[in-house]
């Protein structure tokens, strides 16, 4: 039993179940290591399961997952899991209630004879925000290639006149020529007042001189995904837009100073939030600091006033403070970084001063 499954199975009698039946697709692929987009997967208290896919998967499965009975069948999965378990005759199955539609949950319910059905909250998504050495290795190469990208399309293809949809497409094309499987999410490029929205789509709009362009982007190499942002300009800014951009960059750099594992996301928060407020701009911070990234962009942790759980060691969390202001624009800075038992280690390398092409 490797060392996830065996996490996973010591959770059991806390959550009074004897199985678990993931199918998500990320906590499957944690868990088992399939790498493809359906298949479920029961794991018995003593670890043992059985991982059942449809025949279009049965070479992945026979390559990626080894410590469970594979099944190949054309009938719907969550049904073979239904029959599995009845053979199994255990007295509680848990299921990812965040994951499964309302109408997949009472076809299992229905079909299961002696076994209740017990909802689980983020059960698998809690043991993924720990990372282990070798997780850190593909997100840190799926954020070297974003930096690569950026580097390139700062110096080849952001001037005046480009659009926002060129940045986009150049960035996402130089992440693939560098080895990225993929776009990590969809790219944000957002530029003069369309900066203001934190999360702007790329467009047609053309880029002018002296407005913040938000490049917010990143890879998925090997399943994992990376996540930075920066904030560029062509020409010069005016003093407004430079204010904003230097107390959001004090506020990043303090929050990667003094950010350690052990403090809550609350107080991580803080660290960046302190310092725009005391500048004026608090009520134009409307995010939390930071969130995990791992096989998913958006995962646990998260780095904001509402948590008041303490940071695991080996979390991977963006660190990216902003400040938005609308009809004007907005700057962002993100990092994504490890925390490490003695500081961070900061995965980003893109340089982070002020920007003028
Ligand atoms: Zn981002
Ligand atoms: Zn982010």
């Amino acid at each position: 039993m490797n060392h996830r499954i065996q996490r996973l199975v010591s959770m059991y009698s806390e959550l009074g179940i004897e199985g678990f039946l993931i199918s998500k697709r990320e906590n499957l692929r944690y868990i088992t290591g399939f790498s493809g987009s359906t298949g479920v997967c029961v794991v018995l208290k003593d670890g043992s399961g059985v991982f059942i896919t449809d025949p279009r998967y049965d070479v992945q499965a026979a390559e990626e997952v080894s410590e469970f009975e594979i099944m190949i069948s054309r009938e719907p999965a969550l049904s073979e899991a239904a029959m599995w378990i009845n053979n199994s005759k255990i007295a509680a199955v848990g299921i990812e209630a965040a994951a499964m539609t309302v109408a997949s949950k009472n076809e299992l319910a229905g079909l299961l004879t002696g076994t209740d059905v017990v909802e689980t909250d983020r059960v698998i998504e809690k043991l993924r925000a720990v990372k282990d050495e070798s997780e850190i290795v593909c997100i840190r190469q799926a954020a070297r290639i974003a930096d690569q990208a950026l580097d390139a399309v700062l110096r080849d293809v952001i001037k005046e006149g480009v659009s926002e949809l060129d940045i986009a497409i150049e960035l996402e094309y130089q992440m693939r020529r560098h080895g990225g499987d993929k776009p990590g999410f969809d790219t944000v490029v957002a530029s003069g007042p369309r900066a203001a929205m934190a999360h702007g789509a790329p467009t047609d709009r053309k880029i002018r001189p002296g407005e913040p362009i938000v490049l917010d982007f990143g890879c998925c190499y090997r399943g994992y995904i990376s996540d930075m942002t920066r904030t560029v300009f062509v020409g010069e800014p005016d003093a407004e837009m430079r204010k904003v951009y230097r107390v959001v960059l004090e506020a990043q750099l303090n929050a990667c100073h003094n950010l350690r594992a052990g403090m809550t996301g609350k107080e991580a928060d803080a660290l960046a939030r302190s310092i725009i407020e005391r500048s004026g701009y608090g009520d134009r911070f409307g995010h939390g600091l930071g969130h995990g990234v791992g096989l998913e962009v958006h995962e646990l942790p998260s780095l904001s006033p509402k948590n008041d759980s303490p940071l695991e060691p080996l979390s991977v969390v963006s660190v990216e403070p902003g400040i938005y202001l609308p009809q004007k624009g907005g700057v962002r800075i993100e990092d994504l970084v490890v925390l490490r038992p003695d500081g961070i280690e900061n995965l980003t390398g893109s340089p982070k001063d002020l920007v003028c092409l």
